[in-house]
């Protein structure tokens, strides 16, 4: 079930004040610091898996609902036009979707380009998301979630 040699496994514990959403097989968290954007979030199942082609079938019904809720929570609450997801499960073959909000106001955050954008953030040529906003934003999503996610919460 956990893969103790999995960066993503390794993550779920460790950073509680960065979850904005949780249940038995899923978790919401915000890109640890330094964070590329206010609302880079992390949808991660709990189960050490590779990719969204090997959930199970209960799993996999999960994960559509509750991607599109985390989608229309963060365009709401960030107040941007629409949300990226990004799937690579190469830094770690764990299934991560990066959910990123598509921010009008910054071009270098548009479509491609935030992968330059993101390894600035890492190099420190960028700065990152001010710790404060994340704060913020990780507050709100946890309530808007919570009701919208409630069924789930527990499942
Ligand atoms: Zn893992």
């Amino acid at each position: 079930m956990i893969d103790d040699r999995c960066s993503v496994c390794a993550a779920h514990e460790p950073s509680p004040c960065l979850v904005a959403w949780e249940s038995p097989r899923w978790i919401l968290r915000h890109h640890p610091g330094p964070a590329p954007l206010c609302g880079w979030f992390l949808l991660c199942s709990r189960r050490h898996v590779a990719s969204v082609a090997d959930l199970n079938p209960v799993e996999e019904r999960e994960f559509a609902r509750i991607l599109g809720a985390c989608m229309r929570a963060l365009r709401d609450t960030r107040r941007v036009p629409r949300v990226y997801v990004v799937m690579f499960g190469e830094g770690a073959p764990h299934l991560h979707a990066h959910l990123i909000p598509r921010d009008a106001s910054c071009e270098a955050t548009r479509a491609w380009a935030v992968a330059d954008f993101y390894r600035a953030v890492e190099r420190r040529e960028r700065a990152p998301a001010a710790p404060d906003a994340v704060d913020a934003i990780i507050a709100s999503m946890r309530a808007r979630l919570a009701g919208e996610l409630d069924c789930l919460t527990h499942a």
